[in-house]
């Protein structure tokens, strides 16, 4: 399974697994995660602390100067237990990571240390109720230093304390680094209820006049501002991808688990050639779908050339065999595979969500045809 990394990737894979059992499993954070924001609070917080949040972020800024196939494995590893903690991880990275490529040396020694230590959080707001796919709709407005506007489904926006936040001025885009612990002009209006990934929680941020610091304009080159938002998704998409990775893990434990016990008509239903077949799919398909994620987190450090196109096939790919396969281990747990009582219905509900968000499994096949010359 893991042949594609090296022993001190192998053994970081080990250290992420423990953490996540011992710290957030066997303390009994990961049952309540769904339901209560103290629990995601706790666990945001011992992720935070866990030292392995900045392992992908540069040696200079706090971080611990690796590739980012060592922010997959993290999120990976969340993703077995619950992919809304991977989509967390995937919104901090992504900005910390925005900043790192094309923030200016002030913005990256004001920021960086504090994100790579997980002493702050970071997350993105380029999205709005009229812009979902199509950023060029971005309403909300930053002209004469002052920011106004509302950016919807921001992922750990009632907790993040930076928003790399998308705003138009002048007609044109740019990313503005936001602190959103600021006292006056910002305010989480809606809290968004979803059908998964629920741990993650996701609210609507409205800015009244927020006071904006020029200095705070991410992209010093205007030309450079789609590059940069395609950037930040395409991180993010990896990371997703690492844990609907984690999803599709689980299906396959567990159906194996069900086939192997469950009798029906005299025999344990892994006799069925039904059965069986499933789960060759579910494996095949799953470790396709790893090689392409690893591909695409390599891609990001040594063959930049190609990360965009890798970052959104691994994401149009991982998805749908999450959303498929959870699907299927539903079905070989029968009834049981839609009770509330079973961890199948949960992980269907993670891997549907993953098929919509940092953009659809359509826009995916847009970028990868238009990244092979379409
Ligand atoms: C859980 C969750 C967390 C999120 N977190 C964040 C976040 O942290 N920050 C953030 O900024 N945003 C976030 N989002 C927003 C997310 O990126 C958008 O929801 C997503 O891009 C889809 O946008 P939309 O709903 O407006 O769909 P629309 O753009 O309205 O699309 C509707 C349908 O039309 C299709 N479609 C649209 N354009 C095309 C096209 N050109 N070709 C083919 N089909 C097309 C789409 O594929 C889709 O099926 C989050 C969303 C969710 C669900």
């Amino acid at each position: 399974m893991n042949t594609f990394l090296s022993s001190e990737q192998v053994q970081y894979q080990s250290t992420c697994q423990a953490f996540v059992d011992e710290k957030l499993c066997s303390q009994g954070i990961i049952k309540d995660l769904e339901t209560s924001k103290e629990k995601q609070k706790e666990a945001l917080s011992l992720i935070s602390q866990s030292g392995l949040i900045g392992t992908s972020l540069p040696h200079e800024y706090g971080g611990g100067g690796k590739t980012f196939v060592y922010a997959a494995i993290l999120a990976e590893q969340l993703g077995m237990k619950d992919a809304g903690l991977s989509l967390v991880l995937a919104n901090h990275l992504s900005a910390c990571h925005l900043i790192w490529r094309y923030g200016t040396d002030e913005q990256k020694s004001r920021y960086l240390p504090l994100l790579s230590r997980g002493e702050s959080f970071a997350t993105l707001a380029f999205g709005e109720e009229q812009a979902g796919s199509d950023f060029s709709l971005v309403q909300t407005s930053a002209e004469s230093n002052k920011l106004n506007g509302k950016k919807a489904w921001v992922v750990n926006g009632d907790t993040a304390h930076v928003a790399l936040v998308l705003a138009r001025s002048s007609e044109q885009n740019q990313i503005w680094i936001v602190d959103l612990t600021s006292k006056s002009g910002v305010s989480v209006v809606k809290d968004r209820q979803k059908l998964g990934l629920k741990s993650a929680s996701t609210t609507d941020i409205e800015f009244s006049s927020y006071a904006l610091d020029e200095k705070s304009a991410l992209c010093q080159a205007p030309e450079k501002v789609e590059e940069a938002i395609e950037y930040a998704l395409s991180l993010s998409k990896v990371l997703l991808a690492a844990g609907a990775l984690g999803i599709c893990e689980q299906a396959i434990k567990y159906s194996v688990q069900r086939a192997n016990q469950r009798e029906q008509f005299g025999q344990t239903i892994g006799k069925f050639q039904a059965i069986q077949w499933k789960l060759a799919d579910m494996s095949t398909e799953t470790s396709a779908a790893r090689l392409l994620t690893y591909r695409a987190a390599w891609s990001k450090d040594d063959a930049k050339d190609e990360f965009f196109k890798f970052a959104a096939m691994c994401k149009l790919f991982a998805a749908r065999v999450a959303r498929l396969y959870s699907g299927e281990a539903a079905q070989i747990y029968g009834t049981l595979g839609i009770s509330e009582e079973e961890p199948m219905e949960k992980l269907y509900r993670d891997a549907k969500v993953i098929e919509v968000l940092e953009g659809t499994q359509e826009i995916q096949k847009n970028i990868v045809a238009s990244q092979v010359g379409a």
